[in-house]
């Protein structure tokens, strides 16, 4: 959406510039790593292979003592970015694209793994949001043309200051430099005094906001230089929409969506009809989205096309009650207000009922999908203890949004929006419905007539023809629809009174062409343009900091690295493991893992000759949550043992019991906790 294009990193880390060398370090890692395989798999001189060995090792002693650096300032430093990192890549859940062709910045392949996560993500996305409340969901196209952005304001105005450094050419977003040069001056200075520090970082939590003007003053005053040594450029607005033209001729200009929002909102009509007219109803879409960011970097937090899921829930103005509110009032939430922004800096924990009832929160609608939105993220496995809604300062949010919050969740990376939350008003049915001509009104049936101040209006039918020829009933249809209410007419009549002309809908009407008369007149219904509030997930972000928050190293070790996903967004349900590789064994594997695939449970077989436990561990290295073992003893009283990932008890149960207990525990229906008062514990030694 135009109103909220910009960005938002912020950041409590004090350690950005560390954490950049460490970046920097770990991708070194990697890479070495990779070539110390290369070297043995060629197999290369000793000499070689140990050169390339001791590279390999002062990188990470070098990363080591920068993580510890970190860990003093930053608690959540404690997350160890590099093994982490070295899960992901090995295990194939993010891939850098295009990878053996040298990749491109900012684009990034999902492997198994994490197509499976994000698949059951969006599912329970889907029956949290679209099934629970009966939203219209659509699928709508990512090639769009000029026109419907141009009318949305996307052409002209979604864009990120950009700077260039003078010798090079080389391009940087200008908001960030400001962000990082504050991060770094805060940093080098400990002793700052608090009102000092407090200044800076009112320019960061702006920076976003300021003009060109103001963005390159403040730039040269925090002393920031292009990496020539130069100053940079001043800065320009760059578009981030990636353009192309549709069909042979080349001449009709498009571009990829850099949201899913327009193609539900062109699509209102149809919509509010499928809709059989009722509202308040909400539409729902998940699908791509393009950005042709200027500097992507954190992973997959900044991206260039990456998976959304939004939502548009259109309400009467006058009425953005919700009547499901009720059912989450009492939810506790993290608000991070923008007095509190520009203040103490701290945040708030409070029921979204309270929030909204003292205006905090705009309205029950917008309160409504933020509670839902907490809930949906503890229902996938987020931590909820870094998770906060913050609030946009008035000088982020577009001039016709009503109120925004977005919900960041802490990473490594430190607090990153990855939900917005807008009440966008009614500017996007307006402008679509002006650009095209086509009414975007929903119906208010009202209990009892009402009397209600309107126009009537006489048409002088000749001089409109000879003015607007074929438009003329386009003109007249939207000067009666104004009409209907003597607030919306006021300004034009007032208008036409003093100037002598008005214009509508980009119509110029003069005041020969009509005369009206205030009046009054019973009405049974009300017509208006429905306001819109948009939660906007992008599913990237999501994915990603589930992955950091479900990422553990069982007693700090790093070769016992442990997804801790829930089982209904595990990307495989059970693993099923023979003790031995003996006939009569395999063959109870094979009918378990039949019977759970059957159960549509994604299931792991591992046979290989592995130890147990480094077959558990392989288990836990993808965050399968259950392992099923068959031993001997199954071959005489049909019994198998269940391990449970994370505390790693095991409990003996009928081999014919697996699927179903694993489909409870998949589907929320039965819990471990009951499993282990249901079945015998066992102490199994593992090897
Ligand atoms: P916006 O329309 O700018 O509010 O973006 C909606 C959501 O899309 C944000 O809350 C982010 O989660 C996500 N998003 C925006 N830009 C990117 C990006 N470059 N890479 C990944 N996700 C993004």
């Amino acid at each position: 959406m135009v109103g909220t294009l910009q960005f938002t990193m912020t950041t409590t880390d004090a350690s950005a510039a560390l954490r950049d060398e460490l970046d920097a370090i770990n991708a070194k890692i990697t890479k070495q790593a990779s070539c110390v395989r290369e070297l043995k798999k060629a197999a290369s001189s000793a000499d070689e292979i140990a050169a390339a060995v001791d590279a390999l090792k002062d990188l990470k002693i070098e990363s080591e003592s920068l993580r510890k650096k970190m860990e003093n300032l930053d608690p959540t430093a404690q997350f160890n970015r590099r093994v982490f990192d070295e899960l992901i890549l090995r295990k194939m859940f993010i891939v850098p694209s295009f990878e053996i062709h040298g990749g491109v910045k900012g684009l990034f392949d999902l492997g198994p793994p994490a197509c499976a996560v994000k698949a059951a993500m969006v599912d329970v996305w889907r029956k949290h949001f679209v099934l629970a409340e009966s939203m219209l969901e659509m699928e709508c196209t990512c090639l769009t043309p000029e026109i419907v952005l141009k009318t949305s304001g996307h052409v002209d105005r979604f864009t990120d200051l950009m700077v260039k450094d003078p010798a090079t050419g080389e391009c940087f977003r200008a908001d960030k430099l400001l962000e990082d040069a504050i991060e770094e001056l805060i940093e080098s200075n400990p002793d700052m005094p608090a009102s000092e520090k407090e200044g800076h970082l009112r320019v960061q939590i702006q920076a976003d906001a300021f003009s060109p003007a103001e963005l390159d003053e403040k730039l040269v005053e925090y002393g920031c230089k292009a990496p020539s040594g130069e100053l940079y450029g001043p800065s320009f607005p760059f578009n981030l929409m990636f353009k192309t033209s549709i069909g042979p001729e080349g001449t009709a200009v498009g571009y990829l969506r850099p949201e899913t929002a327009q193609g539900l909102f062109v699509n209102f009509r149809r919509l509010l009809d499928a809709n059989a007219q009722k509202m308040p109803f909400a539409a729902a879409q998940i699908g791509l989205g393009f950005r042709n960011e200027i500097a992507p970097r954190s992973g997959l937090l900044r991206v260039r096309e990456f998976c959304m899921g939004e939502i548009e829930h259109f309400v009467n103005p006058d009425d953005k009650s919700h009547p499901n509110f009720p059912s989450v009032a009492s939810k506790e939430l993290v608000l991070f207000g923008r007095d509190d922004q520009l203040g103490s800096g701290k945040t708030k924990s409070i029921a979204i009922g309270e929030a909204v009832s003292s205006g905090i929160v705009n309205n029950e609608t917008l309160g409504y999908f933020m509670a839902r939105t907490q809930l949906f993220m503890e229902r996938i496995g987020m931590d909820p203890n870094r998770l906060r809604f913050r609030q946009h300062l008035t000088t982020e949010m577009a001039h016709y949004a009503c109120d925004c919050w977005d919900l960041e969740i802490q990473s490594s990376y430190g607090w990153v929006e990855c939900v917005g939350h807008a009440d966008r008003a009614c500017y996007d049915l307006d402008v679509h419905s002006k650009a095209t001509k086509t009414p975007m009104l929903a119906t208010l049936k009202l209990d009892e007539a009402r009397e209600v101040e309107v126009a009537k209006l006489k048409f002088d039918r000749k001089s409109l023809g000879k003015t607007f020829m074929a438009d003329q009933r386009l003109v007249s249809g939207a000067l009666e629809t104004l009409a209907e209410n003597w607030a919306d007419f006021e300004p034009i009549a007032n208008a036409l009174e003093t100037e002598g002309k008005a214009t509508v809908d980009g119509f110029e009407i003069t005041k020969e062409m009509v005369t009206w008369k205030k009046t009054s007149k019973k009405v049974h219904e009300i017509k208006f343009t429905p306001s819109v509030i948009e939660p906007s997930f992008g599913m990237g972000r999501i994915l990603y900091s589930l992955l950091e928050h479900s990422f553990y190293q069982r007693d700090a070790d790093e070769q016992r690295c442990v997804m801790r996903f829930k089982p209904a967004v595990a990307p495989q349900k059970c693993a099923v493991l023979p003790i031995s590789s003996g006939e009569g064994v395999n063959a109870v594997v094979d009918e378990i893992a039949a019977e759970l695939m059957e159960s549509d449970l994604a299931t792991r077989v591992d046979k290989s000759t592995a130890s147990l436990g480094r077959r558990y561990s392989r288990a836990d290295e993808v965050g399968v949550p259950f392992a099923v073992t068959v031993d001997f003893d199954t071959l005489i009283d049909g019994t198998v043992t269940l391990r449970e990932r994370d505390s790693t008890v095991q409990i003996r149960l009928p081999k014919s019991d697996v699927s179903r207990v694993v489909f409870d525990f998949v589907h929320g229906r039965f819990t471990w906790e009951e499993a282990i008062a249901k079945y015998p514990v066992v102490q199994v030694k593992v090897d």
